[in-house]
């Protein structure tokens, strides 16, 4: 209120002063208002005769969900909000529309026998939904006549309202209880983790009663692009991604786009600074915002925190760039690869484990004060490199969301091989520890010395950065570098969280039983040394270098998925209790359901896109492949018709990624050829030009004074 009433009185008084920053000063005054956790949920948990410490221990759904609902609905109501709804995330990798949720939204009144308003939210309501299990994706889990679908209050992730809707995250499981959504599989990993961490340190002389968790932070690329241009572009309102289109004579060949001002000139200033307002307030703090490398495109990252929390905030992300860019005459383009030939667009996937009273153990240092064992941090590393070595082909199936087909290996992100990037320093230190000879991890610094006056010399980290590694470390994280932009990234952390966690009671068992930390490290860094690789992985050398040494390299996002049913996998997620051969078996059909779906969509816009502009277009235009392009339709339905004839997800799959990477591109460059020559007068379609290149717009300043 006193921000609010300081912005009035400064706009009236000043005409020059910045309303719009004035105003968001107003708007953080109100930050994580309306999310149910802290001093917000405390102050009406009070009112019911509890605490906001209730929420801490998840068994208050048993013991005192009345007390919770009551609250909350108080709190909802304070709010302005008079609809709930139990949000899930339905299994699919990614999406380019409409975000990654589900949700059906219930009235909290009622009237009751003299039409009074009354409350219509107990207990019952707030802890369990219940809808159709089989109209999702399921992959045979349920059945049209076996509906019965569970919604159950995800406890680790806030209670959030936005607009008039109290939002209440939730898994979403079968009749029997099989995952029927991304947040299971991934609380049952971080319950892997928990147990097994926890167990490990421990034995490393850490305290771990406080339990272990993973944090995450997840860097979100995205384009803007102007949204009359983005409806003469059937593919991209249908599919996400261009394709055709011809390159326009400027790509992003002068990095003139990367970090460049974020110009009050265009519209996509206000969309970001109104996107992050949004954001902040239902309690996400997108800390930075800036351009990416390619024409129009655009980076927001937020603070990282604990991953269920964190996957629940950026599908939330994902849905308010979609919304507010619409009302900036924008289109947001969340797919991997919307345009060819500029980069495409990933979301880094920053990890780190942690004990919840907040020892980072990928932190040397503070490994070391929390154990005083020099053995803990080596031993730790040495778990994960294990991991990584063995499980490469689950990390590379968690990214195989179809966009990531136009990504992987193209210079633009890692590639389809998995390898990890420890640095210089870290590397000599763990292989000295593995030799047996006496090491300290001293991160060096160094000074940088400009040799000016004006510019003092000073200190950086000794460590460089490696932006062409899968999984690089960054002395405190790891940053997986391949995850695609439109995904869900629940699967991501179910993988990395598992594959730890297996490694950690691996090694737990063995120290358990007599042997010594740092011989069973070392033992497992000497297996594993092969998938540290600090070197440039874009280089085609180096590639065939890490294949040769047998690293896990999957180019074929389909065959990656393929995975899943490994009997190696089958038996690592079921050790963990994470996922059962029968839900994995599901989990694959529907990976792959999704990439035929996705491909049928591409193929069948490009017939219409072929059919409906490009011919006519070469026709009014009197030059152009025209047979050749009439020649593309047939072929491009007898790929579909093969496609609806294979016999499994998986035959369907391999031949809708030949439909896609092959026979697709060749009718490409036919279509993007035709382009070239048809004036542009009787092009019907918009350019890359127009898409990439046309960002002057009017701002249009949002209302903030009209409560
Ligand atoms: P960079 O460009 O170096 O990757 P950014 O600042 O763009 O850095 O993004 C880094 C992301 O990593 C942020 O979301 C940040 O909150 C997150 N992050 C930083 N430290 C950790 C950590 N220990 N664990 C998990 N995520 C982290
Ligand atoms: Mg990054």
């Amino acid at each position: 209120a006193a921000f609010k009433a300081l912005a009035r009185r400064e706009a009236s008084r000043n005409a020059n002063i910045n309303v719009r920053a004035m105003a968001n000063l107003a708007a953080y005054e109100d930050f994580g208002k309306n999310v149910f956790t802290g001093s917000v949920a405390d102050e009406y948990l009070k009112k019911h005769g509890a605490s906001v410490e209730l929420l801490k221990d998840p068994s208050w759904v048993k013991t005192a969900p009345d007390t919770v609902a009551n609250a909350v609905f108080d709190w909802a109501i304070d709010r302005g909000v008079n609809v709930y709804c139990h949000w899930f995330q339905p299994m699919a990798s990614s999406g380019v529309r409409h975000g990654l949720t589900g949700q059906v939204q219930n009235m909290m009144l009622k009237f009751d026998a003299n039409n009074e308003i009354q409350k219509d939210f107990k207990g019952k309501t707030l802890i369990k939904g219940e809808t159709d299990g089989s109209s999702y994706p399921n992959g045979g889990l349920r059945g049209t006549h076996q509906a019965g679908g569970y919604l159950a209050v995800d406890t680790s992730s806030p209670i959030f309202c936005r607009g008039d809707t109290l939002f209440i995250p939730s898994a979403f499981v079968s009749y029997y209880g099989a995952a029927l959504d991304e947040k299971t599989p991934l609380l049952r990993a971080n319950a892997a983790l928990d147990k097994e961490a926890s167990r490990l340190f421990a034995l490393l002389g850490m305290d771990t009663s406080s339990g272990v968790q993973a944090n995450i932070g997840l860097e979100q690329e995205i384009f803007l692009i102007p949204r009359e241009e983005y409806y003469r572009r059937p593919d991209l309102q249908l599919t996400g991604r261009t394709i055709m289109g011809k390159n326009a004579p400027r790509g992003q060949e002068m990095c003139d786009h990367y970090m460049a001002p974020l110009s009050s000139a265009t519209a996509a200033l206000a969309c970001m600074q109104e996107i992050q307002d949004e954001c902040w307030r239902i309690g996400i703090p997108l800390k930075t915002r800036h351009r990416e490398v390619a024409p129009n495109q655009f980076e927001f990252a937020p603070l990282y925190g604990s991953n269920t929390t964190q996957i629940d905030q950026n599908v939330m992300v994902m849905q308010i760039i979609e919304e507010v860019a619409a009302k900036h005459g924008l289109a947001a383009l969340l797919q991997e690869k919307p345009f060819n030939d500029v980069n495409g667009s990933g979301k880094h996937n920053n990890w780190s484990i942690a004990t919840r009273d907040g020892v980072n153990v990928l932190e040397p240092g503070d490994v070391l004060k929390a154990t005083g064992n020099d053995d803990a941090f080596p031993v730790i590393m040495a778990a994960i490199v294990a991991a990584v070595d063995e499980n490469g082909d689950l990390m590379r199936a968690a990214i195989a969301s179809p966009g990531n087909d136009f990504r992987l290996g193209a210079c633009e992100a890692p590639p389809a091989i998995v390898s990890t990037y420890l640095g210089d320093d870290m590397t000599n230190y763990l292989e000295a520890f593995m030799n047996g000879k006496s090491a300290k991890y001293e991160p060096g610094v160094k000074t940088l010395d400009l040799g000016t006056r004006e510019v003092l010399p000073f200190q950086v980290p000794a460590e460089d950065r490696n932006r062409t590694s899968p999984f690089p470390y960054g002395g405190a994280r790891f940053e997986f570098r391949a995850v695609g932009s439109a995904q869900n990234v629940s699967l991501v952390n179910t993988v990395l969280n598992t594959i730890a966690a297996e490694k950690f009671a691996a090694f737990a068992e063995r120290i358990e039983a007599g042997e010594s930390p740092g011989d069973v490290a070392r033992e497992a860094l000497k297996k594993h040394w092969k998938v540290i690789f600090n070197g440039d992985n874009y280089d085609e050398a180096n590639q065939q270098m890490l294949t040769d040494r047998g690293l896990w390299r999957i180019d074929s996002g389909v065959e990656a998925i393929a995975q899943l049913t490994d009997s190696k996998n089958i038996a690592l997620f079921e050790k963990m209790n994470v996922f059962n051969g029968e839900e994995l078996a599901a989990r694959q059909d529907v990976l792959h359901g999704h990439y035929i779906g996705t491909v049928e969509m591409e193929a069948l816009t490009m017939i219409d896109m072929i059919n409906q502009h490009v011919i006519p277009s070469v026709k009014a235009a009197g030059v152009g492949p025209l047979a050749e392009l009439e020649a593309a339709i047939p072929k491009l339905k007898e790929a579909l018709g093969a496609i609806h004839a294979a016999n499994s997800p998986l035959e369907k799959a391999r031949l809708a990624r030949v439909l896609r990477l092959e026979t697709m591109i060749d009718i490409r460059d036919v279509c993007d050829s035709a382009e070239e020559v048809v004036p542009a007068n009787l092009w019907t379609l918009a350019t890359y030009k127009e898409l990439l290149f046309l960002d002057s717009h009017t701002v249009t300043e949002p209302e903030y004074f009209g409560e």
